[in-house]
């Protein structure tokens, strides 16, 4: 008989979570370690992420190291890895979440602009989940998932950078998928639907564009950090060891309408 509660636990993994301090990754951090997982969160402020790494220990008994660092200095990548294992010896879950973001007409987009957005949005995913898949290949398994969205698929106005990254990040997750299927490793993403957070909290703002985004969900609400980390716990958990290669929308019916 299948214990379905143990298809969705993560007792006794070990998770890295970039960016995981606020916003959705704080909501997928929390989620995996509600679920059982001991936890390293990576991303700049060090202050944000060590105060959410005290909630989350309290909360769930679990156990939360932090590394403050920034994700575009791509050489750092061995040394966190060297870390994650020097801490807890094993690696089972990596999310590739860190992200940022600039509002510009494509008209108006610089190069630096471009590079901004696409050394934290694609160049240091691509390394970072690079970096680990070596490690889970040697470990024989492993769960990654990176972070897509709406405009991996679709154009939002003013974005064009980020909508190249996502997209870029859609065509990874599959090419990665592919490679690292003989490896036992599942390589899926989560494509969020619009979630107040720092990121976006300038579109929250906008009376109109709050409007647009809202008719535009089938749900008739926001997502929230909660629901991008349920998914992702799905994703990390033995639930989902069939499913690989795919984006899944978390959207509240958006892309469906
Ligand atoms: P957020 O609240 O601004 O969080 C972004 C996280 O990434 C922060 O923890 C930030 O920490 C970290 N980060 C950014 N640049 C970094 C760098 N150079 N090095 C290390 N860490 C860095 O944004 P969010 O909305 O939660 O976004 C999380 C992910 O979801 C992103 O990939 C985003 O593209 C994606 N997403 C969001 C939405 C949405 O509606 N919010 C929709 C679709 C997809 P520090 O600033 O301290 O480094």
């Amino acid at each position: 008989m299948n214990n379905y509660l143990d298809v969705f636990s993560l007792k006794g993994k070990v998770s890295v979570v970039t960016g995981g301090g606020r916003g959705i990754g704080l909501g997928i951090a929390k989620a995996l370690a509600g679920a059982g997982s001991d936890l390293v969160m990576v991303a700049r402020t060090a202050s944000q992420l060590k105060e959410a790494a005290d909630d989350i220990a309290k909360e769930y008994g679990r156990q939360v190291e932090i590394i403050p660092a920034d994700l575009t200095q791509v050489q750092q990548f061995p040394d966190i890895l060297k870390h994650t294992l020097s801490r807890f010896g094993r690696l089972d879950i990596f999310v590739n979440n860190a992200g940022s973001n600039i509002r510009k007409s494509f008209l108006e987009v610089t190069e630096e602009d471009f590079q901004q957005v696409m050394e934290i949005q694609l160049k240091s995913a691509y390394f970072m989940a690079q970096t680990v898949a070596k490690e889970m290949v040697r470990a024989g398994s492993g769960k990654i998932i990176n972070l897509a969205s709406l405009t991996s698929k679709i154009a939002v106005p003013n974005i064009s950078v980020y909508g190249a990254a996502k997209g870029g990040i859609f065509s990874l997750t599959k090419s990665m998928a592919l490679e690292l299927a003989p490896h036992n490793i599942n390589v899926n993403a989560v494509a969020p639907g619009y979630v107040r957070t720092a990121m976006t909290e300038a579109a929250f703002k906008d009376k109109d564009r709050y409007d647009w985004m809202l008719s535009r969900i089938p749900l008739a609400r926001f997502g929230t950090a909660e629901d991008i980390g349920n998914t992702v716990l799905f994703l990390a958990s033995p639930a989902s060891d069939y499913l690989t290669g795919e984006v899944i929308y978390v959207d509240g019916g958006w892309m469906a309408a």
